[in-house]
């Protein structure tokens, strides 16, 4: 490999995150969400390990990442729920997966897939129970199950599972929460009075999964947390919630050299050197996934990286491949050396949650923008023999 930057991942923390998720949540079981290619940390391999860790479900946003789940052999139980008309939903029922409704269109078109394959649908309805976003309107909901249990009565259908996600679930005191939670019930009151017989009724995300076992009903489908991220950082850290962050990323210096006092660094020379000093070039940049937001600039340090055991901030301007850090007079640095940008925090390194705070988002972003440029390494062995 001559890739002078990647993201190494422990498949092993993945595992014992899900593990740890799973024993919080019992006897509700877990749905590893892996959308995104598993939030950057690369889909199958991840899937894998976190079914080793524990989780008997996978959710995932997109048919087509469900469709690649399957591809490479998972036969897990497996949710979609993110989709536009025309979808493969004939692909999802032929391969065996669970297909999300939000509103009638959706349920025509599965239902028009089941003909057209022969195969039943396995449906789980979507409330939106507050958050204003996907799922169907509760006063809605009723035409919506009366159409899809008339279906299943023919046998074209089964509705298993009555689901929603929550808006403020990273703030478990907030009136929405309690209010969502009370929308939800009511919604699987109802499906079960119309004569639904739900194998999963499900709510929790990372957050909730964590902070508020109310609402674990029978699954929780915890995403963030599977990566060992905390999803609610003032409440709590990976640490507290015996969580292990999954992803390292890491770079080789690609050139260290000695540079005068007042030298620009980067576009815009937004960092001036103050004294004669040794720069040392990072390869990666935002084409990578690194926010032009961690720049360093006169006002502000840039985001945190380790090298030789200390921590910098990065100097000036992130570049679309490569950016800067002012290593310091009589920096012992050379080229080839290992950058750490974040990681797990336990060798006093920075995490993706110090890389978000600094940048002004959530580490879910870090993590996810993570580019399809660099590799991916996965390290340990969970799941890898299955
Ligand atoms: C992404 C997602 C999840 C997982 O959320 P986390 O906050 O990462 O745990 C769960 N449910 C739905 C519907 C999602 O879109």
């Amino acid at each position: 490999m001559t890739y002078p930057a990647r993201a190494v991942v422990d498949l092993d923390a993945i595992s014992s995150n899900v593990t740890a998720l799973a024993d919080r949540a019992g006897p509700a079981a877990v749905m590893a969400v892996v959308k995104a290619d598993a939030y950057g940390h690369g889909l199958v391999p991840s899937a894998r390990a976190a079914l080793a860790g524990g989780a008997t479900w996978l959710g995932a946003a997109q048919v087509d990442e469900a469709l690649a789940l399957r591809a490479a052999g998972i036969g897990a139980p497996l949710l979609t729920w993110l989709y536009a008309p025309g979808a493969a939903l004939d692909q999802a029922l032929l391969a065996g997966i669970d297909v999300s409704v939000s509103a009638a269109w959706a349920l025509d078109e599965l239902l028009a897939a089941v003909r057209s394959t022969g195969r039943t649908a396995r449906v789980h309805i979507k409330v939106d129970t507050g958050l204003g976003r996907n799922g169907v309107m509760p006063d809605e909901l009723d035409a919506l199950l009366g159409t899809a249990l008339r279906a299943q009565a023919e046998g074209a259908c089964a509705v298993v599972g009555i689901w929603s996600h929550f808006a403020w679930a990273d703030a478990p005191d907030h009136p929405t929460v309690l209010a969502q939670a009370e929308v939800f019930a009511e919604a699987v009151a109802l499906a079960e009075r119309r004569g639904a017989q739900l194998e999963v009724r499900h709510l929790a995300n990372s957050a909730a999964t964590l902070t508020n076992p109310s609402v674990h009903y029978d699954l929780v489908r915890p995403g963030l947390a599977v990566f060992g991220l905390s999803p609610v950082p003032e409440l709590g850290t990976s640490a507290d919630y015996g969580l292990t962050p999954a992803m390292r990323l890491e770079a080789e210096l690609a050139l260290v050299k000695q540079v005068p006092a007042g030298h620009g660094v980067s576009y815009g020379h937004e960092h001036v050197t103050s004294g004669p000093t040794t720069l040392g070039l990072v390869p990666i940049g935002y084409a990578d996934g690194i926010p032009r937001h961690a720049s360093g600039t006169a006002e502000r340090r840039g985001a945190p990286v380790q090298v030789s055991g200390r921590r910098l901030g990065i100097a000036g301007r992130v570049c679309m491949d490569q950016f800067v850090l002012d290593l310091g007079p009589g920096a012992t640095e050379q080229a080839g050396q290992t950058v750490e940008l974040f990681g797990t925090g336990a060798d006093g390194g920075p995490t993706a949650q110090d890389w978000a705070e600094v940048v002004g988002t959530i580490s879910y972003e870090v993590v996810t923008r993570v580019g399809t440029r660099l590799p991916r390494v996965h390290v340990g062995s969970a799941g890898v023999a299955g």
